[in-house]
């Protein structure tokens, strides 16, 4: 049985010294008004914004210098992020690919791949989309249909993403694919490619949300070539190497701070002088937060020790984004003020984005019932 241990880790002064560089770099974008009080952060798309993260070293901190990395620690990530998400900065442009992908190709891609991506996503000039979702394999990863089929020099891939976001302007997208045809272990047949959106073969059509925005996107691959120095790992080994990737998309701290904003807003609001019951609900949802920010920090620590954690990950997760939609919910009941849709006061306007927007929370990334599946399945229940 799995024993979870979310050891506590203390943050070394060095580290917490980054906190006032990035805090002095938030001063200089707002000065220059390249950084907009903005909801949504980490879904909001800002290519200048990310070029100017990248000119500072906060994207690819913990990759190796020869890759455009600085040579970090994941905790010394976590505080630049945690900054950054705190003050809003739209960080969607380079989030995916400094999150995740770019430790899927550091881990496990060719040298040709490392060299032509990884520095290019540490400049903020690279970015990248998951394509792991399909129209009927959604929870159910290993059942994707995407095909790719061995032809000279690499893989003819054929079949249908959806969900992919930001797909219409990310330079490449990870895709899980199938390679060999399904055995009675599922899990086997499956790969990893780095796919070259530029290239032809490849069709992105808008996905429009509940918010009316376009964020994300269904790609269509028919006859694309993925050339064999873009394949991640071992042909057949991509359920092992997804799993990876999903340890570092579930338990960070953009996780549980989608809704940051909404939060200092709604304190601003209520003011210094609140009754009982606001102080109460305000009490509680901050003591989670501390909370759900220790297991978070504690899990960045594991990687740093280099350990995959990914029953503790979807633990903070499940966790993290419960806690990030009952946020708006909460303020809601409390605050007489109608959510809108930009066109009230600022308060109005981020109950409006995180109302509109909290439903997708907890299904991006894996949805609580499949989290929760994981957690038991860890806990020798199932
Ligand atoms: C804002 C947003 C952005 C996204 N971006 C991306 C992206 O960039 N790339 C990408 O690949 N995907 C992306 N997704 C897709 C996301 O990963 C999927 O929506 C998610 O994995 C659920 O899959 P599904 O939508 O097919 O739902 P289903 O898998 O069809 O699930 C439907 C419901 O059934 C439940 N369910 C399913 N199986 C089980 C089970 N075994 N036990 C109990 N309950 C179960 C689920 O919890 C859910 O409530 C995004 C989603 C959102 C909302």
């Amino acid at each position: 049985m799995h024993e979870f241990r979310f050891d506590r880790v203390a943050l070394p002064a060095s580290v917490e010294a980054l906190r006032q560089d990035v805090r002095d770099f938030i001063a200089e974008q707002r000065a220059a008004g390249t950084m907009p009080m903005r909801h949504n952060s980490w879904h909001r798309f800002d290519a200048d914004f990310s070029r100017q993260c990248g000119l500072r070293g906060y994207i690819g901190m913990t990759w190796p210098k020869r890759y455009g990395g600085q040579e970090k620690t994941k905790l010394e990530r976590f505080v630049v992020t945690e900054e950054l998400l705190a003050a809003g900065g739209p960080l969607g442009a380079h989030w995916v690919a400094d999150r995740q992908s770019g430790h899927q190709i550091l881990a496990h891609g060719t040298e040709a791949a490392r060299q032509a991506i990884l520095p290019r996503i540490a400049a903020g000039e690279c970015f990248i989309g998951i394509g792991m979702s399909e129209p009927d394999t959604g929870s159910d990863l290993a059942a994707v249909k995407t095909r790719g089929t061995p032809v000279e020099g690499g893989w003819r891939v054929n079949g249908t993403k959806v969900w992919t976001s930001n797909a219409h302007r990310a330079h490449y997208l990870i895709a899980l694919v199938r390679t060999a045809a399904p055995t009675e272990d599922r899990h086997a047949g499956l790969s990893q490619f780095i796919v070259d959106l530029s290239k032809p073969g490849v069709t992105v059509r808008p996905v429009v949300n509940l918010y009316g925005s376009h964020d994300f996107n269904e790609v269509v691959f028919e006859d694309h070539f993925v050339p064999d120095e873009m394949v991640l790992g071992q042909i057949g080994g991509g359920w092992k190497t997804v799993g990876g990737e999903l340890v570092y998309e579930r338990a960070g701290p953009d996780r549980f701070m989608s809704t940051y904003q909404t939060l200092l807003e709604s304190m601003r609001v209520l003011g210094p002088d609140v009754d009982d019951r606001a102080a109460c609900a305000l009490g509680r949802i901050v003591a989670h937060l501390a909370t759900v920010r220790r297991m978070s920090t504690s899990i960045a620590g594991m990687l740093e020790a280099g350990r995959e954690p990914n029953v503790e990950a979807a633990l903070v997760k499940d966790i993290g984004t419960t806690l990030e939609r009952e946020i708006p919910e909460v303020f809601r009941d409390l605050i007489a003020v109608e959510p809108s849709m930009g066109d009230g006061s600022r308060f109005s306007e981020l109950l409006g984005m995180s109302t509109l927007r909290s439903p997708g929370f907890t299904l991006r990334g894996g949805t609580r019932e499949i989290l929760r599946g994981v957690i038991a399945r860890g806990l020798g229940l199932r």
